[in-house]
């Protein structure tokens, strides 16, 4: 690993933080004309919340958590462990301040604003994937056939509907979907054909493996000149509160334990769940709290009803994508700080959801479990453009959709840095 010293050369930005959203933005702002330099604590890029993901590029989830229907279902999975949603209270300000918040935005009018506000995110981001992936001709065991949202509960399909005819408004393409249809989008659902009310479908929502996809843009940037830094943890900043100006980023090397200053022009902050703890030393809160969420990754060698479309299963907040020959499940949240632990019961419940549904989808027996921790903002909208600090960019909060918002979120502050947005 290159060692920690001064830089020789003038940096025009330093972007904190090499997951999916620290990778795009530091892409755009070379392809700005800019000279970056990225840090990461971890030795490579996409190794902490954008590592296993559920791999879906869906602008039809745009429905926040934060919903009308919400606060009762989490209250009435308050005691079961294996619930889609689970809220476990800890003697900490911010988690009561965030869920404060989270009842506030499940009002119906903020609910409609977050959506459309997500909704123009993510249609964005989508289109500027599209040209990255071929301008770039990175592949990732991308799919593009599509989301299918499937229902086994009237009132749940009900309410989906409702939604999708909103999101169609602000164009969103998701259209609502019989059963007869839906099998001919996905024949694996066949096994469970007798439980489904009805669904959505959103073709022109994608999926892919956004580890992948990290990896291979940053080699991009590599190929752009932008320099990585990793095993390098920031540990504070050099910041005058009463000029609003960071003057340099301290950073440790994870091998030496030395630490160093470096400076920059401006600065952006991409620490997803560790931002607003970072943030807060120099007097930026934001509102962000870890979402823990699973996924099981398993084998599909062999398997006869893997499904091949990207889908989401609304009633137990879970998403299956299939990745080259793996099957990814993703989903539920559980708000209990920043432990990454893996909860057996939850692991077991993720297993036992998939085998009821495509039960010879692959080798269930031995599933690679793993937990990653959402940047969640009450709304799931995200933190995007200047802080307090002048010249200190936020690019953070993407919550559940961060795949889904990275490549749009990176460009959109590369073009603000450069003043042209
Ligand atoms: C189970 C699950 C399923 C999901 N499914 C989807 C999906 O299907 N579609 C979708 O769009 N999104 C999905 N998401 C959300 C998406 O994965 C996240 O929004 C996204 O990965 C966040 O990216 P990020 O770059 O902000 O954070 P991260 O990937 O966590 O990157 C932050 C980086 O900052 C570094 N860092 C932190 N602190 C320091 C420090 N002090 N010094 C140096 N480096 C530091 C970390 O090492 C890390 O690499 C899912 C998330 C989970 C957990």
């Amino acid at each position: 690993m290159r060692p920690l010293t001064t830089p020789t050369k003038d940096i025009d930005t330093i972007v904190l933080g090499a997951g999916i959203i620290g990778v795009n933005t530091a892409y755009w702002l070379s392809r700005q004309g800019q000279s970056v330099v990225v840090i990461d604590r971890q030795p490579g890029p996409g190794l902490e919340t954008s590592f296993a993901n559920g791999g879906q590029i869906s602008v039809s989830h745009a429905e926040p958590w934060a919903n009308p229907s919400a606060p009762v279902k989490v209250l009435k999975w308050l005691t079961k462990k294996d619930a889609p949603l689970l809220y476990r209270p800890r003697v900490d300000p911010y988690q009561w301040w965030w869920l404060l918040q989270w009842l506030l935005e499940c009002l119906p009018n903020r609910t409609h604003r977050n959506i459309v506000q997500i909704v123009n995110l993510a249609t964005y981001s989508r289109t500027q994937l599209q040209e990255v992936r071929k301008r770039e001709r990175i592949h990732y065991d991308q799919r593009t056939l599509g989301i299918l949202h499937f229902y086994r509960d009237l009132r749940e399909f009900e309410n989906a509907i409702e939604v999708a005819e909103f999101m169609q408004r602000y164009g969103c393409h998701r259209q609502v979907v019989g059963t007869r249809r839906i099998l001919e989008i996905e024949p694996a659902l066949a096994h469970s054909a007798g439980d489904i009310v009805g669904g959505t479908y959103t073709d022109r929502d994608e999926s892919g493996d956004a580890r992948k996809f990290t990896v291979e843009l940053a080699k991009v940037c590599l190929r752009r000149d932008v320099e990585f830094l990793y095993r390098t943890e920031l540990v504070g900043f050099d910041y005058d509160k009463g000029a609003r100006i960071i003057s340099g980023v301290y950073l440790k090397d994870r091998a030496s334990g030395r630490t160093k200053r470096y400076r920059s022009r401006n600065y952006v902050v991409a620490l997803g769940s560790y931002s607003a703890p970072l943030l807060r030393k120099i007097g930026i809160y934001l509102n962000i709290y870890p979402a823990k969420g699973y996924s099981i990754t398993v084998s599909t060698a062999g398997a006869t009803n893997a499904p091949r479309v990207s889908l989401t299963d609304d009633q137990y907040k879970l998403v299956y994508s299939l990745l080259g020959d793996r099957l990814r499940v993703a989903g539920t949240a559980e708000l209990s700080g920043y432990s990454t632990a893996l909860n057996p019961v939850r692991c077991r419940a993720i297993v036992e959801n998939a085998r009821s549904i495509f039960p010879a989808a692959g080798d269930y027996d031995r599933a690679v479990f793993w937990t990653g921790l959402r940047p969640a903002t009450p709304s799931n909208v995200p933190y995007i453009g200047r802080s307090d600090y002048l010249n200190l960019w936020l690019n953070t909060g993407h919550g559940t959709l961060g795949w889904t918002m990275g490549c749009g979120s990176g460009r959109i502050v590369s073009e603000q840095i450069s003043g042209k947005r």
